[in-house]
């Protein structure tokens, strides 16, 4: 009998982001006074906003005191928070969602690897390639079968539907790698095929914030029908520099079911069992990102962001490369005029001391490109565009 779980044998050797790390200290061991910039690992750089710092100390304070002292909150998330997000988030796109739709949580990765457990290990799932690295693994690891759908410059990053039948399908838009972003139509052609078909979306926003066009969807539930068919992810990390604080939180809307179940008591009950939410002081900080102070700091930051973005990527427009993305997200995806991203990844370090991270890392059609990420310092943005423009 086997005791452990061999579905992790089917995962493919390191998490990318360790493998990096790995060839970058062997790389500054050996080079000891290299001038390294890093534009590989998704991690904001700029510090949390002074608003929600403020709601931070504040809410630290409140455990002092006995009287205003927390312990275990509601596995849900506190219903002010929930009230902010919908209040925050949906009602300015014209979305009302009821506050237990909502479940606040520890970030996106651990509801995007957990939400799986809802289904069958038997369920057929497909997930656009490249794409973050969680939704594969996480169904890998749970004996699923992993339908990849080439997401290319060809059909402008958007996949094309299945060609048979999918009971789950992941989207993640705007995308992270390939910076680029779904329209309405094509988000919708995708809701039409999932209501035809019994398929539960997936739709990772976790960049949401980083839209510029007004007329992309902030929400997949400003469509039709996604309610009937679409669970969707946010997190605080990208949106307002969480990455270390820790918050986001899934809608599992009432409305859908599978198999004649609402998956809502389901996911609830899954969160009440393994999970006790999220650390009072971080909530009260994650509702701060709504105030009006909050929206005014943290909308400055996304923009120091976006500038980034648009330096990298008219910088390497103007040295000749082809490059997508970097317009509605803080992901440049960079065409590589050669086959091997791996080897292009220690090329650009060893020439340039620019770390980016190679585009096979998210998938086989991430191969023969490149990403590079805005949530550098902009100085040191600049000098990375100079030093690759440079490279020849
Ligand atoms: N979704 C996407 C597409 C991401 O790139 C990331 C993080 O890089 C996440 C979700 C997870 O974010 P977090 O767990 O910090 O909320």
């Amino acid at each position: 009998m086997n005791r452990l779980n061999e579905n992790f044998s089917r995962l493919e050797g390191d998490y990318l982001f360790s493998e990096i790390a790995r060839k970058v200290e062997a790389y500054r061991r050996a080079h000891p006074r290299a001038d390294l910039i890093r534009l590989g690992i998704g991690d904001v750089t700029l510090p949390l906003a002074p608003t929600v710092i403020a709601a931070l100390h504040r809410a630290v304070d409140e455990m002092a005191r006995p009287e205003t002292f927390r312990g275990y909150g509601p596995e849900q998330g506190y219903a002010f928070l929930r009230e902010a997000i919908q209040q925050g988030e949906y009602a300015p796109r014209g979305v009302q969602l009821e506050p237990d739709e909502i479940f606040v949580s520890d970030g996106s990765k651990c509801d995007l690897g957990n939400l799986q457990e809802l289904f069958s290990p038997r369920c057929r799932v497909a997930i656009a390639d490249p794409v973050y690295p969680v939704y594969r693994d996480s169904n890998l690891m749970a004996g699923r079968e992993v339908l990849l759908l080439p997401a290319t410059r060809e059909n402008h990053f958007a996949p094309e539907l299945p060609t048979t039948p999918v009971d789950l399908l992941y989207l993640c838009s705007p995308n992270n790698p390939t910076g680029t972003a779904l329209t309405r139509e094509a988000l919708q052609r995708y809701l039409d095929y999932a209501r035809e078909h019994g398929t539960v979306i997936l739709y990772d926003s976790a960049y949401s914030s980083y839209l510029r066009d007004p007329e992309l969807p902030r929400s997949i539930y400003e469509l039709d029908g996604a309610r009937e068919v679409a669970i969707e992810f946010k997190s605080f990390s990208k949106a307002a520099g969480f990455t270390g604080l820790r918050c986001g939180f899934a809608v599992v809307p009432h409305a859908l079911k599978v198999d004649g179940q609402s998956l809502n008591p389901r996911w609830f009950r899954r969160q009440c069992t393994k999970f006790n939410g999220v650390a009072y002081p971080v909530q009260r900080a994650a509702e701060a990102v709504y105030s009006e102070t909050g929206r005014i700091e943290i909308a400055a930051q996304i923009a120091y962001y976006q500038e980034n973005a648009r330096l990298l990527r008219e910088g390497l427009q103007a040295a000749g490369y082809e490059v997508y993305g970097g317009e509605q997200a803080p992901y440049l995806w960079w065409k590589l005029p050669t086959a091997d991203s791996l080897a292009f990844f220690d090329r650009l370090l060893d020439k340039c001391g620019v770390i980016g991270t190679p585009g096979v890392g998210f998938g086989p059609h991430g191969e023969g490109y490149f990403r590079l990420t805005a949530f550098g310092d902009r100085e040191r943005t600049r000098e990375a565009v100079s030093r690759i423009a440079a490279l020849g």
